[in-house]
């Protein structure tokens, strides 16, 4: 999951970004026909987390619909935030036999869990859904200031890991018969009215290994395998959810 954002030139080169949410919260997929039907299942189960906590609904894609997700297996967990309004595909990539490599006795151990899977293919769809990642709210280095060493976003020493340093300005919009609607732009200095807390280290999007917190107290690990409270709340506001 790290890393795992798409379009590094679109996010990287501009202070602005921006991210175009789904009408009505109702979000068409596409299952590529070579996933099994084991993965598809653990895909429909990590979709019902946001059925049973806030009003997005993945819905089955129909030639219908102008917007649309389209998940595939590879080599990696990758996503496109929110709709894509340049081809209209969304498209989400995921590492389902990904494996950790640890040298004992040379040999390769599997250890990616069901669980991890799901946690893994939740994060995709909450930058889907339009989340970014929680470590890089604009306001973020108000409470954690730097890595640990074990940490993925290794590159965030160098200062030049987009997936980890924080957003300048995130604008979000909606699309209304292909014209853009503002619907928020969020920014270091108004980001607590819309999402009213600090850092979430149990969001679905945080990486738990990577900060430090400003008192230099390190941060517990925390590991969660759901979207956490804090990322509902978020999910709601944005689409209005009743
Ligand atoms: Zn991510």
């Amino acid at each position: 999951m790290n890393k795992d954002i798409a379009l590094k030139n679109h996010w990287s080169n501009s202070d602005d970004t921006e991210i175009g949410l789904w009408k009505d919260g109702r979000i068409p997929y596409l299952l590529d026909e070579y996933l099994m039907n084991h993965h598809k299942g653990i895909i429909l189960e990590a979709m019902n987390d946001f059925h049973m906590h806030t009003c997005i609904r993945f819905i089955p894609y129909e030639s219908k619909h102008k917007y649309y997700m389209y998940m595939k297996k590879g080599k990696k967990y990758s996503t496109y935030p929110g709709i894509n309004v340049v081809n209209n595909k969304t498209e989400v990539v995921l590492d389902l036999d990904y494996e950790h490599e640890t040298k004992r006795n040379k040999t390769k151990i599997k250890t990616q869990t069901k669980m991890e899977r799901l946690r893994a293919i939740r994060h995709e769809l909450a930058h889907v859904v339009g989340l970014f990642h929680e470590h890089q709210r604009p306001d973020r280095d108000n409470f954690i200031e730097t890595i640990q060493k074990s940490c993925s976003c290794t590159l965030l020493i160098n200062n030049s890991d987009w997936n980890c340093n924080p957003l300048t300005k995130i604008s979000y919009f909606s699309m209304n018969k292909n014209i853009r609607n503002p619907i928020v732009t969020i920014v270091d200095t108004n980001i607590s009215e819309w999402f009213n807390h600090v850092v979430d280290q149990e969001s679905i999007t945080f990486y738990p290994d990577c900060f430090i917190q400003k008192d230099s107290q390190p941060m517990p690990i925390v590991f969660k395998y759901e979207l956490s409270n804090y990322d509902i709340q978020k999910i709601k506001k944005l689409y209005n959810c009743k």
